[in-house]
């Protein structure tokens, strides 16, 4: 996938957070402070505004702009946490002029490496890498096994959705929700949705 291909998943994805920021906003009023939906529109819009104005030349250099831009303009805790997962999937992808679906897979992985490396998440904390590490492994599962890219999307994409669905039971250790203690539990984490479609993004844009 060149970079017209993955310009198309990150307006995807900005389509996705848009439709879905009052399911985000309702999200994160439960166990936050009502603004993962804003936050995640407000950066999206301002990264199609930064690509589309000046096309970047390589994958790396709209990855590090889409990073770069979240990190300035979502602010909050996923706006580090977004920013460095996609500034590490900028370095990941390297001076590369298109990336196949191992070298997607891997600039993925670097960027679930960031968001450990900057929110210090674990299994089962109720954060977004409830949903990004299953997915992650996902894709590497469904490529070892021989699948397509196509059908190891649609892998990942169950799996993020499974592990969105789970962290309704955690009791969040991580964020703002952990402030609930026992309290947070029984509702979906926010941060977990949005990169679910982050993913459903990646499948409908992408093969
Ligand atoms: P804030 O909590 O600062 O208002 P947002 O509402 O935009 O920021 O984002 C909240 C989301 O950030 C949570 O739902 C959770 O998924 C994610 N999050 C918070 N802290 C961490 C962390 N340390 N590691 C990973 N994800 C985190
Ligand atoms: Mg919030
Ligand atoms: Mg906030």
């Amino acid at each position: 996938m060149d970079t017209a291909a993955l310009t198309a998943w990150l307006q995807e994805f900005a389509r996705e957070i848009s439709a879905g920021k009052d399911l985000l906003t309702r999200l994160d009023s439960a166990i936050g402070d009502a603004d993962h939906g804003v936050n995640m529109d407000r950066g999206m819009t301002a990264v199609l505004a930064a690509t589309r104005d000046e096309t970047p030349a390589t994958p790396a250099e709209l990855l590090k702009r889409t990073g770069m831009t979240l990190v300035s303009r979502v602010g909050g805790a996923s706006g580090p946490l977004y920013g460095t997962a996609f500034l590490r999937m900028a370095t990941a992808a390297g001076d590369a002029g298109s990336l196949d679906a191992r070298g997607f897979a891997k600039v993925l992985r670097a960027g679930l490496d960031g968001v450990v490396a900057r929110g210090k998440a674990e299994a089962g904390d109720k954060t977004m890498y409830d949903a990004l590490a299953p997915a992650v492994d996902a894709l590497d599962a469904a490529l070892d096994a021989g699948q397509g890219l196509d059908e190891a999307l649609r892998a990942a994409v169950r799996a993020a959705e499974e592990g969105r669905d789970a962290t309704t039971a955690m009791i969040a250790r991580k964020g703002r929700a952990s402030y609930l203690g026992e309290r947070s539990a029984g509702h979906q984490d926010p941060g977990a949705t949005s990169v679910t479609m982050l993913m459903t993004a990646a499948a409908t844009a992408l093969p």
